[in-house]
């Protein structure tokens, strides 16, 4: 029987008292592979320099030769000891603070390894550890790891307790990743890996090591989502859906437009996994106005012309309203019955809806969260689409799936995910892009003025509406007060309106009933209202191709995919369109996301400059996104590893041997460890 690193408790390890073990547990810490496993997140260089190399300012090691007695100065309860110190072919001073029993052993001639920070200017290094080499210098010329740590554990004893556990039970570190891998990377075998990141002989073995863990941890992460996705596809607990291409052809055909390519690719790939039978979990992004709804129409008629219901839900109530109307106008002619259910029905009118759900008269559903309240019953309920998912809370698509048997489920973005992240966080998902927008777009200009210049943008509001468009003013976010931003955005109506005694200047935001909010929106989208004064209600999804100009005031106070957002309103027809920021940005970000919006128009790239600018972490802001915690990799700089890792278990679990190969044996127990693996739903 072999002995398991994780079945030996930290406190079998030299050093570790009972107190000593109940402090490591705060940091997670209960067995030998957990504190084998606690990596450092930097290392202290200790390697010795060539003082002319080391720059002012910077911390260097350095050895030298004592050249004179030290002296010692006091004053208040403190001591300053100075030394002269002969190093290559310069002689410096040394200076110690609080360190004056070191005195008797600084005798002229002996060896020194000095660390500090070296000031050129004075020749004079300030010392914060100093060896002797003729004592057997432990510290010199390594990498020394740096761990987090606090309470009562120190660095020091972070430091030597790791030390202590390599020593005794290093030889026990399991490998866990195929032979095949680790050939076909070059990869560090794993218990050298985990010996080597504690104690590096040189950077590139810390380097290696590291690389080798976040492989890793990249490989075991991606397996787990593709397993899993292999694993739910064996079940085939799906709705298979039957409707002849025929039907869906025509209907394509009836479109008022013909779809572009990349739009025929994801309907295809929609349609291919509806006809499976096993659940479709599709993520399509697209940049904002790169013509998903439609896509969605076409899934949802499939789904009815299959003998089924299905659901579309989106984040807000205007945007709810808007594909409710779309859906209308593509399903009528087909007799397909289209409700809305959202939280602003009244009690009758939502019992009729319930209703119809429930005896399936009614085959479309277009709603808010309103549509995942426990009182809502379908009679087959076989898709659901979600548009603009990173809105909805993971629990509130599950409550909805548990509703229909085991509904197909889309997910529909505009906020085009980085490669990297899409693959990560979405790794469990298959993902359809729309690259391109539809043929005839003109790109939408970009212009970031400063505040002097409101007279100027007037005039050119003035001059749009002149020649039948219509614009948006975006009204500055206040805090997180939604109280203030009502106030905000009425006085700014009112100057607007002002400005332009002769316009119809509507205006917007949370606060309108839902009646209030359609109504001024049936108004702008008809072209009777020239300019919209609104909060962000209308960031996402709201659809007037007439509108060519959109005036963000006080840009520098929103994040850029919401700038992205607003932008997407325009350059929805074939008008030059236009987006003017109002900003005297204050900080350095704010300056930033002025020019990245000013140089690309491209989602995908304000995307990946967003994640560089933020960092993965804040990206999706909060943990719920499921992006996990990973203790090596950093997705940030890792994307190469990542994509490596992805296709590695990709292969593995596509290859039947996987599932009882002896080499891949300890893999499929790390997997079926998993919770998800034992009945936990992975969303
Ligand atoms: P988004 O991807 O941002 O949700 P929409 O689905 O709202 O974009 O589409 C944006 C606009 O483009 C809509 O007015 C839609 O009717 C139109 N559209 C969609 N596909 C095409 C196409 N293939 N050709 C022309 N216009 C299209
Ligand atoms: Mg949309």
């Amino acid at each position: 029987m072999n002995i398991r690193l994780d079945q030996i408790p930290v406190r079998q390890i030299k050093g570790v008292s009972a107190r000593k073990e109940e402090e490591l547990h705060a940091f997670g810490i209960r067995t030998a592979a957990d504190l084998l496993e606690y990596f450092p997140f930097r290392y202290e260089d200790y390697r010795v320099r060539e003082l002319e190399e080391v720059g002012d300012g910077e911390k260097a090691t350095i050895q030298g030769k004592i050249a004179a007695p030290p002296v010692v100065q006091r004053y208040g309860g403190k001591t300053r000891m100075s030394c002269r110190v002969a190093a290559g072919r310069m002689l410096i001073t040394a200076v110690w603070f609080n360190r004056h029993f070191l005195k008797d052993q600084l005798t002229p001639g002996r060896d020194i390894t000095l660390t500090g920070k070296w000031d050129r200017h004075r020749r004079q290094l300030t010392v914060a550890e100093s060896e002797f080499p003729d004592r057997g210098a432990s510290k010199t010329g390594t990498l020394q790891p740096v761990y987090s740590v606090g309470g009562g554990i120190t660095q020091s004893w972070m430091r030597k307790t790791i030390a202590q556990a390599l020593q005794q039970f290093g030889h026990l570190v399991p490998e866990v990743l195929p032979h095949e891998l680790i050939q076909r990377h070059g990869l560090m075998p794993r218990r050298e890996a985990v010996m080597r990141i504690h104690a590096p002989g040189s950077a590139e073995e810390g380097q290696a090591a590291r690389r080798r863990m976040a492989y890793e941890e990249l490989f075991l992460f991606q397996l787990k989502l593709q397993a899993y996705r292999a694993h739910t596809r064996r079940k085939r607990d799906g709705i298979a859906h039957t409707a002849d291409n025929a039907a869906i052809r025509e209907f394509a055909a009836g479109l008022p437009f013909e779809l572009t390519d990349g739009q025929k690719k994801a309907v295809n790939e929609i349609l291919h996994d509806m006809r499976q039978p096993y659940c479709m979990n599709r993520l399509l992004q697209g940049d904002v106005g790169s013509g998903k709804t439609v896509i969605a129409a076409i899934a949802l008629y499939a789904a009815v012309k299959s003998g089924h219901q299905g659901a579309l839900m989106a984040p807000t109530e205007i945007l709810a309203e808007q594909h409710l109307r779309t859906l209308e106008k593509l399903f009528k002619p087909h007799g397909i019955q289209v409700a809305l259910l959202t939280g602003s029905l009244t009690e009758r009118q939502r019992r009729d809806v319930l209703a119809g759900l429930q005896m399936g008269m009614i085959d479309v559903v277009v709603g808010t969260h309103a549509l995942i309240q426990e009182d809502v019953h379908f009679r087959s309920l076989s898709l659901v689409v979600t548009d603009e998912q990173h809105r909805f809370g993971v629990g509130q698509r599950s409550i909805l799936r548990r509703k229909g048997i085991h509904p197909d489920v889309l997910t529909m973005t505009a906020t085009p995910i980085p490669r990297t992240l899409a693959i990560t966080a979405f790794g469990d998902m298959d993902v359809s892009t729309l690259r391109e927008r539809p043929k005839g777009r003109v790109p939408i200009k970009t212009y970031w003025v400063r505040h002097d210049m409101l007279d100027r943008v007037l005039g050119f509001i003035r001059r749009e509406v002149a020649a039948g468009r219509q614009a948006y003013i975006i009204c500055p976010l206040i805090e997180e007060s939604d109280k203030l931003d009502v106030q905000n955005v009425i006085d700014l109506h009112q100057q607007m309106q002002q400005a332009f005694p002769d316009l119809k200047v509507g205006l917007l935001h949370g606060r309108l009933t839902a009646a209030e909010k359609d109504a001024v929106m049936r108004e702008f989208a008809s072209g009777e209202a020239h300019v919209l004064v609104a909060t962000t209600v209308v960031e996402v999804g709201v659809d007037v191709p007439n509108a060519t100009l959109m005036v963000v005031m006080d840009a520098d106070r929103f994040g850029l995919s919401q700038l992205h957002q607003l932008r997407g309103r325009v350059g929805r027809g074939s008008h030059a369109s236009y987006c003017v920021l109002i900003a005297d940005p204050k900080s350095e970000t704010g300056l930033e996301r002025m020019r990245i919006m000013t140089e690309t128009d491209d989602g995908f790239e304000v995307s990946r400059r967003d994640l560089e600018l933020r960092g993965p972490g804040d990206f999706f802001g909060t943990k719920q996104s499921g992006l996990p915690d990973f203790k090596v990799a950093d997705l940030s700089s890792d994307y190469a590893l990542l994509e490596t890792a992805r296709d590695d278990a990709a292969e593995f679990v596509s290859r039947e041997a996987f599932w009882h190969d002896p080499a891949c044996a300890r893999l499929r127990e790390m997997l079926m460890r998993d919770p998800v693996f034992q009945g936990e739903q992975l969303d």
